[in-house]
């Protein structure tokens, strides 16, 4: 028991390291350089339901092992939010989204929504919104075309804290949205006073939509929760037709999921959109 205890704060305490070093190689603009690797952000398209065109992308952070391989990011952001890490590297990734948004814009392309995963540290982190006001000058970027996707057990940590902090981004023009809806244990009182603009049904219940009733009924329920509450309301993890057939039947607004696309690199999305552009 010790022992297993004793490699698991070890296995901790290399993967923090490891983190460090990878960070600072991807801050330096080094990858190559450090043993440990470094960071890079996919895009995931999100895909309006009726159109099936791309309205925005969800980027999602990549930590690439010069021995490990890829690292998923559920085995590393727990330990980067436990030891503060995930400020800087949040940071990182809200910095580079937008920047890469701008490129985006610059090129001509469908407006599009960037949205950046935030978690609960970061959140809470005293200079968020003047952090993100500077990456949105800096960038250039307009304000509307970020969003940030929040957990609802983040903001239930501190509900008058967050909601006063959701108004200050909504005031400035970001929209915020409810990520993994449906799991964590929300009030249905507090979601009434959240400034946000959508709900994301989380996709432990699109997995088996085809077959499954009570996440047919689940799947229902958030829509028109979130119809009825004026927001738009998506659905991630689609992988099959008829989990999009029957999201769209039922008048789910926007889908995500490997059926569209997987998460790719910036150069594919820019590729999609052309496609897209009308000619
Ligand atoms: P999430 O925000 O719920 O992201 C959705 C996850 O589902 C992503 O996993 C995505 O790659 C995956 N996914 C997309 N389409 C499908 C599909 O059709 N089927 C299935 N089974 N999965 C699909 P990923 O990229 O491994 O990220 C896992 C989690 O790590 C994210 O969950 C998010 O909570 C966290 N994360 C990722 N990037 C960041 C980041 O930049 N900052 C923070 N704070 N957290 C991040
Ligand atoms: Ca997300
Ligand atoms: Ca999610
Ligand atoms: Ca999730």
């Amino acid at each position: 028991y010790t022992r297993e205890m004793n490699a698991s704060v070890e296995e901790k305490l290399m993967l923090l390291e490891g983190m460090r070093k990878a960070f600072d190689a991807t801050q330096s603009g080094a990858p190559a350089a450090g043993q440990a690797g470094h960071f890079f952000l996919m895009y995931q398209p999100k895909v309006d339901l009726r159109t099936g065109r791309i309205f925005g992308v969800e980027a999602l952070i990549r930590w690439r092992h010069p021995e490990h391989g890829m690292v998923p990011p559920p085995r590393f952001i727990g330990l980067a939010e436990e030891s503060g890490l995930i400020v800087a590297i949040g940071e990182w990734v809200l910095r580079t989204a937008c920047r890469q948004a701008r490129l985006w814009v610059d090129a001509g392309l469908d407006p599009l929504t960037v949205s950046v995963n935030v978690s609960a540290r970061q959140f809470e982190e005293k200079h968020l919104v003047e952090r993100i006001a500077v990456a949105l000058r800096d960038t250039g970027l307009a304000p509307g075309a970020l969003e940030l996707e929040v957990t609802e057990s983040l903001l239930m940590r501190d509900l008058h804290q967050a909601i006063g902090r959701m108004r200050e981004l909504k005031d400035m023009g970001v929209s915020l949205s409810i990520d993994d809806f449906g799991t964590g244990y929300s009030s249905l009182s507090a979601l009434k006073s959240f400034p946000i603009s959508t709900l994301k049904i989380d996709k432990s219940f699109v997995r088996d939509l085809a077959t499954s009733a009570d996440d047919q009924a689940i799947a229902l329920a958030v829509i028109s929760l979130g119809h009825r509450l004026h927001l738009r309301v998506i659905a991630e993890g689609v992988e099959t037709e008829e989990q999009r057939e029957f999201l769209a039947a039922n008048e789910c607004d926007e889908m995500q999921g490997y059926l569209f696309s997987p998460p790719v690199p910036a150069d594919a999305i820019t590729a999609m959109l052309r496609a897209q552009l009308q000619p």
